[in-house]
């Protein structure tokens, strides 16, 4: 990433523009972290971005910001602009391009977010995001008060770079929060679950739900259930408690999880036949609120004779063969029967014992 993120900058430069790394880039790469792609601020616009990277692919060209895919690596260009406008407390109507850094700066949120590296990998701080980096805070660049209120999204970007990165919130920042808190209502929610999706998959997931809660968050958000989840492993585990299925955005998946989860809440979770029906992931995130040892789970889950329906050890043809009979509405009943008698260890998963028990029970069927 390192390298790749070099040579588009330096791609940049050679045709006489500015280009820095900035934002999430140069700053988890001062604390040591990972980071899934590169953010670019330059003064090409995006025409002239299109131009320097004729030969690979760009993805997409969104407001003054490319989409460019290099080396595997997933770089967001973005022209040093102003933002002049606002409208309903999120995002920019209007904004201008500009041709310095230090401005371009100004217009970001977090004072940690600031940081630059440019085509040598120097790292550039204007306005001293290291200080904050070394005190593990989180402060808003320019005026607390009008910066927030410009894109209500910084209240929920606040408490996730706090989250994730373990760093406190700067006090002016925490009060205006507090105070501007319910204009979270404001904001989609597809964002709002966006956020949230990175606060409760984080390591720190216990401090950033206690920072949602002392902020008041959790009402504005809508998930007053908050104060009394358990945290699990998995955030859709955090989602199921929170009872939101009708209000929040889930894909399919995301709902058929969540309601597994609550149905398994009202079984017994250790019951062969459920470990089976809702299989390993879903039983764990059940044991995990259940307060179930998940070692117990594993064990059982593990010494069932089957996991799924395709391990049954005899197949449809050979149950026909066996009976000799043509293909039917009666392989389901059988095969539903015996993966039931498996499951609950009434039989064994064996080619000889299975036969014997379709012999002994569906010769005349
Ligand atoms: P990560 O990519 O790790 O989530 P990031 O800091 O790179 O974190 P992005 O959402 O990729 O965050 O945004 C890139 C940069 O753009 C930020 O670092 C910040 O400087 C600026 N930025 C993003 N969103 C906003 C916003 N709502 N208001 C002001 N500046 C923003
Ligand atoms: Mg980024």
């Amino acid at each position: 990433m390192y390298k790749a993120t070099i040579n588009v900058l330096k791609q940049l430069e050679k045709q006489g523009y500015k280009a820095y790394a900035v934002g999430g880039y140069p700053r988890d790469l001062y604390l040591g972290r990972k980071s899934l792609d590169v953010d670019i601020c330059t003064n090409a616009t995006p025409k002239e971005i299109k131009e320097v990277f004729k030969n690979v692919k760009l993805d997409a060209m969104k407001y003054g910001s490319v989409t460019l895919i290099y080396n595997k690596v997933r770089f967001e260009i973005t022209t040093f602009r102003k933002e002049i406008k606002y409208e309903d407390n999120r995002r920019p109507v209007k904004i201008e391009y500009i041709n310095d850094l230090e401005e371009d700066l100004r217009r970001r949120d977090f004072i940690i977010n600031t940081l630059c590296m440019d085509s040598n990998g120097v790292i550039i701080d204007l306005l001293g995001a290291e200080e904050d980096l070394k005190t593990r805070r989180i402060r808003m660049v320019g005026n607390v008060k009008k910066r927030l209120k410009e894109d209500i999204l910084r209240i929920l970007r606040a408490v996730r770079f706090a989250t994730i990165l373990n760093f406190d919130l700067d006090p002016d920042l925490e009060k205006y929060i507090k105070k501007y808190g319910r204009l979270v209502k404001k904001l989609s929610y597809e964002r709002k679950k966006e956020e949230l999706d990175k606060i409760f998959s984080s390591p720190n997931v216990k401090y950033g739900i206690d920072l949602l809660i002392k902020l008041k968050l959790d009402k504005h958000l809508e998930i007053p259930k908050l104060r009394n989840i358990i945290i699990t492993s998995s955030l859709l585990g955090i989602w199921s408690q929170l009872d939101v299925l009708e209000i929040y955005k889930f894909n399919n998946n995301e709902k058929k999880i969540i309601k597994q989860i609550n149905e398994l809440m009202n079984k017994d979770l250790l019951a062969n036949e459920n470990l089976y029906k809702y299989g390993l992931y879903v039983s764990t995130i059940v044991g995990e609120i259940k307060g179930i040892d998940r070692k117990i789970i594993n064990e059982k889950y593990h010494s069932l004779y089957i996991t799924s329906r395709n391990e049954i050890a005899i197949t449809y043809k050979e149950i026909c063969k066996l009976l000799n009979k043509k293909p039917g509405s009666f392989l389901k009943v059988i095969l539903d029967d015996i993966e039931s008698k498996i499951v609950k260890k009434e039989l064994i998963n064996d080619k000889k014992v299975l036969k014997k028990y379709i012999i002994n029970n569906y010769t005349s069927i």
